[in-house]
C-alpha cells in the first residue's frame, strides 16, 4: 500500500532528527513491501523566514491531504523577538487545530537500559514503568475565553475551563481504545473535589467506562496524581486527563525517564489521522553539530506506523531494533555517561537500522 506523508522538518535539530527518521521508516517500506510517499513542506522558523508567517497556507493544505504528518522540532533564538502570532511554535498549535487533532499520546517509558539517567531511586523504579498519558488537546483553560477587566481595584485577569460532554467523551473514548491495546487500566485525572468542569468529566468518563467493562477505571485529582507518579510511576498504565492536567503531567513523567531525546508523541484526531513528533524541542545549542539523538523522532515514526496505518507489525520492529541498541550500549550525548563515548545521529540511525 502506499503511504502519504507530510514532513515538516523544522528548525535547530529537527532536520538532522527527521532525517534519520525518514532513513528507518524508507528501510521499513522495503523490508515490509511499503511505499511511503513524502511530500517535505515548511514551518515554524524556516517558514518564516520564506513566508514571513510559520504556518503557510500550502504547508496546510499538504498536511491536510497526508495520511500522517511527521514533525521534527520548531523555533530557535534567531525567531524569539518575533511577536506571538508569527513566533515559529505557533505553527503547532496552528496545525493541531487544522487538522482536528484532540487527542496528544505521550509514552512516558523507562527503558532499562537508562534506568541510572532516571531522577527516581531504582528501589522505586523496579523493573521500569510504562506510562501512556492521553491528553485532551482542543479543549480546556487553553481554549476557553480569557481577558481582562478593570475596575475600581485595578486590573483582574481571567481563563475558563470549560469542557463539553462531547470533547470529554471523545477523549475518554481515545483513553480506553488504548488502554484494550495495553495493560486495561485507566486513570483519569481531574479536580472534581472543587471544579465544576471536573465533575462533569468524570460523569462522562464513568458513562464511556460502560463500553469497556474489560477496562479498570479509576480516579485520582490532580494534586495526588503528581504525587503518585513519583512515588510509585509502575500503578499506571493510561492517564486520562485535560489539556493542562496533561500538559504538566506529561512534563513530570517525561523527566521521570531521563532523557528528553527518547520520548515520541502522537496527536490524533478522527479517523486516526495525526501528527508525530518527538517530545524536545529544536536544541539551539547543538543543532548543525550532527550529534542529536534520533530516538525520539525514529520512535514517533514507530507511533505513526501503529495508530496511522496500522502497522503494528512494523512499528514493534522499531521498537525492538532501538531498545536492542541501547542494551548493547550505543549513546548519543544526552543520554551518555562520558560524552567522549557518544555516537551522532547518523552514527545512531546506522546501529538502529542494523538490528531491524
Ligand atoms: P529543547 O528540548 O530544545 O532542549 C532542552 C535541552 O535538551 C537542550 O540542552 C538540548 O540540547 C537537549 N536536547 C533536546 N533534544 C535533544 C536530542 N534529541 N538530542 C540531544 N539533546 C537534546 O528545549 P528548549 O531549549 O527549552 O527549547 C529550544 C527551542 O525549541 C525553543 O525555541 C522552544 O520554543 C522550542 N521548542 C519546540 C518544541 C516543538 O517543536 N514541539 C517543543 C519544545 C520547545
Amino acid at each position: 500500500m502506499d503511504y502519504k506523508i507530510a514532513v515538516v522538518k523544522g528548525d535547530g535539530i529537527g532536520p538532522e532528527v527527521v532525517d534519520g527518521a525518514i532513513d528507518i521508516l524508507s528501510y521499513i517500506g522495503e523490508k515490509f513491501n511499503h511505499k511511503f510517499i513524502y511530500n517535505e513542506v515548511l514551518a515554524g522558523g524556516s517558514a518564516y523566514d520564506v513566508y514571513g508567517q510559520p504556518l503557510p497556507r500550502e504547508t496546510i493544505d499538504a498536511c491536510k491531504i497526508a495520511d500522517a504528518v511527521l514533525l521534527g522540532a520548531v523555533g530557535g533564538t534567531k525567531w524569539d523577538s518575533l511577536p506571538s502570532d508569527k513566533r515559529p511554535e505557533r505553527a503547532i498549535l496552528g496545525l493541531r487545530k487544522e487538522l482536528g487533532l484532540y487527542a496528544n499520546i505521550r509514552p512516558g517509558i523507562l527503558f532499562n537500559a537508562l534506568s541510572e539517567s532516571s531522577p527516581l531511586k531504582s528501589e522505586v523504579l523496579g523493573d521500569g514503568f510504562d506510562i501512556c498519558v492521553v491528553r485532551e488537546l482542543t479543549g480546556g483553560i487553553y481554549f476557553g475565553e480569557r481577558g481582562i477587566k478593570e475596575n475600581d481595584l485595578g486590573k483582574s485577569a481571567y481563563d475558563i475551563e470549560e469542557y463539553s460532554e462531547m470533547e470529554v467523551r471523545r477523549i475518554a473514548k481515545t483513553a480506553f481504545e488504548f488502554a484494550m491495546k495495553r495493560n486495561k487500566k485507566v486513570t483519569s485525572v481531574d479536580k472534581s473535589n472543587v471544579l465544576e468542569s471536573s465533575r462533569l468529566w468524570r460523569k462522562v468518563v464513568e458513562e464511556v467506562s460502560k463500553d469497556y467493562p474489560e477496562v479498570e477505571l479509576n480516579h485520582l485529582y490532580v494534586d495526588n496524581a503528581a504525587m503518585q507518579v513519583i512515588r510509585d510511576p509502575k500503578q499506571f498504565d493510561i492517564i486520562l486527563t485535560s489539556n493542562l492536567f496533561g500538559d504538566i503531567l506529561s512534563d513530570e513523567i517525561s523527566v521521570l525517564t531521563g532523557s528528553i531525546g527518547m520520548l515520541p508523541s502522537a496527536s490524533l484526531g478522527q479517523g486516526g489521522k495525526g501528527l508525530f513528533e518527538p517530545i524536545h524541542g529544536s536544541a539551539p545549542d547543538i543543532a548543525g553539530q550532527g550529534k542529536a539523538n534520533p530516538i525520539a523522532t525514529i520512535l514517533s515514526v514507530a507511533m505513526m506506523l501503529r495508530n496511522s496505518f496500522n502497522l503494528g507489525q512494523e512499528a514493534s520492529c522499531i521498537e525492538a531494533a532501538v531498545n536492542r541498541a541501547l542494551d548493547e550500549g550505543y549513546r548519543t550525548c544526552d543520554i551518555a555517561r562520558n560524552e567522549e563515548n557518544s555516537i551522532s545521529t547518523k552514527e545512531m540511525t546506522k546501529v538502529i537500522k542494523s538490528y531491524i
